[in-house]
């Protein structure tokens, strides 16, 4: 009961403050925090990392005081779980550093020992964004800099990321590395804030040779951190010191300042795509030696077609299938491999497999053009526009080359295609009628 009411304290605040701040300042402030439990004495509330904590006390502690418990200070009685954190314990790996200590820190740096480049599989839609890294890891801060890897979740950003430090570590023993993710980052400018460590700091980023930074992404919203980060990222790149970014979307896609995106697109932009399906194969044979476990290859090829956007989901596909077969001792077949699978093959089969001219039919009714025209040469401004779309839909939606995409656009190169596709995506971002529109098809062919 009381519980309830405690509760209830919270979701009043919430209430309450919602008409008081902007909508993006909820989003981002607020919104994400999670109320855990309460009891009479205390609230207990999760949020994705210190600064959200900081930022709920300096701007509503008083407002907070009113519906709250209270300690004897008057103070709100809160208990602030940090999610990240919470996650960082849970992940076997973490991609974290001391920055306390700079001669320590490369001792410590902690590199996940299974992502290095002997264990990466090469294929078709990753062979590029793969010697870009060894590349980066032979000379850093002398090919490209800086790396920008993009893609979608569970390709293999981190891994390679992971792989240009401990090749640099073993090549170039002497050069101080650190492998960081962005939320890292932030927690540690503000522990640095806190106890006033800022210039220790700061001198500990600018003075690595070679800076891996994971998930650039969350680091939009965070305007104060994206200052910091720029400039460390310019003292680095003046000195010709590496950097290394990962991210689930391309620099132009980033809601970060102008300053921050033309930084990144300096160097080398790089797209990780979806592994084709020889590729999975080989992922699947690779994954299940290293656990000393052998599945035939035509089961292999099963897997790898029913699952085929997300390396990650091929990993658990395998675990399960290995541990199935440790506790059953039976041979694999394919009514085996399915029962065990099914959930997962759901998941991604739900996923209809979507072709060049699903498309275009999508496109065709919803900008009012015909197929004819958009596969044609006109430069018609309505009948330009909804080719691009269609570009770009198909280098999003479908997992193949771009060459063999834009011979389907009737005998298009891949730069027209790229060079569409970045129109459009660049577009989006401001045109609001062109996103729903894009949406609209994209809806229209995946459903
Ligand atoms: P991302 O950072 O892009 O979300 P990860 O790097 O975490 O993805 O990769 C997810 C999992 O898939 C990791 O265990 C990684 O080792 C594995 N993986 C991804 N791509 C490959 C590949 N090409 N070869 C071998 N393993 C891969
Ligand atoms: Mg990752």
């Amino acid at each position: 009961m009381i519980e309830t009411e405690t509760n209830n304290g919270w979701i009043q605040f919430l209430e309450f403050i919602q008409n008081r701040c902007t909508s993006a300042e909820y989003e981002n402030w607020i919104a994400p925090i999670q109320f855990i439990q309460a009891s009479p004495e205390e609230i207990t509330l999760e949020v994705p990392n210190i600064f959200v904590q900081e930022y709920l006390l300096d701007n509503f502690k008083d407002v907070l005081a009113h519906f709250l418990p209270l300690k004897h200070t008057g103070d709100p009685a809160i208990r602030f779980i940090i999610s990240s954190a919470k996650k960082e314990i849970a992940e076997t790996a973490t991609p974290l550093i001391e920055p306390e200590e700079p001669a320590l820190a490369q001792q410590e740096i902690k590199l996940n020992h299974l992502y290095r480049f002997e264990h990466f599989i090469e294929g078709p839609s990753n062979q590029f964004v793969k010697s870009a890294a060894v590349g980066v890891a032979s000379r850093p801060g002398k090919s490209y800099n800086p790396l920008f890897i993009h893609g979608g979740v569970g390709l293999g950003k981190t891994h390679l990321l992971h792989s240009i430090g401990h090749y640099c570590l073993e090549h170039h023993p002497k050069s101080r590395i650190a492998v960081i993710t962005t939320e890292s980052f932030i927690n540690d400018i503000v522990d640095a804030l806190r106890s006033k460590s800022i210039d220790k700091m700061k001198r500990f980023y600018r003075n690595l040779d070679v800076l891996l930074v994971d998930d650039i992404q969350f680091l939009q919203n965070r305007l104060n951190f994206e200052e910091e980060f720029c400039n460390t990222f310019e003292a680095l790149i003046n000195q010709n010191k590496q950097i290394v970014i990962t991210c689930d979307k391309p620099p132009t896609q980033l809601k970060l300042s102008e300053r921050l995106i033309a930084r990144m697109e300096w160097g080398l932009v790089a797209h990780m795509g979806v592994p084709d399906l020889e590729t999975r194969v080989a992922i699947i044979k690779q994954k299940s030696e290293s656990r000393g476990f052998d599945i035939p290859n035509q089961i292999a090829f099963f897997i790898a077609e029913h699952i085929y956007n997300n390396v990650r989901q091929l990993e658990g596909a395998i675990n399960r299938l290995c541990a199935h077969s440790r506790l059953m001792a039976e041979e694999l077949n394919q009514e085996i491999v399915e029962k065990i699978l099914s959930e997962m093959f759901q998941m991604s089969t739900s996923h209809k497999k979507i072709s060049v001219e699903n498309i275009l039919k999508g496109v065709a009714t919803v900008f009012e053009v015909r197929i004819s025209e958009i596969k044609g040469e006109s430069r018609h401004k309505e009948i330009a526009l909804a080719r691009q779309v269609a570009m770009y839909l198909a280098k999003e939606l479908i997992d193949d080359s771009l060459m063999k995409i834009a011979a389907s656009f009737g005998g298009k190169t891949h730069s027209t295609l790229l060079h569409a596709w970045k129109k459009i995506a660049d577009q989006i971002q401001i045109n609001e009628t062109l996103r729903r529109q894009v949406q609209m098809v994209q809806r229209n062919i995946e459903n």
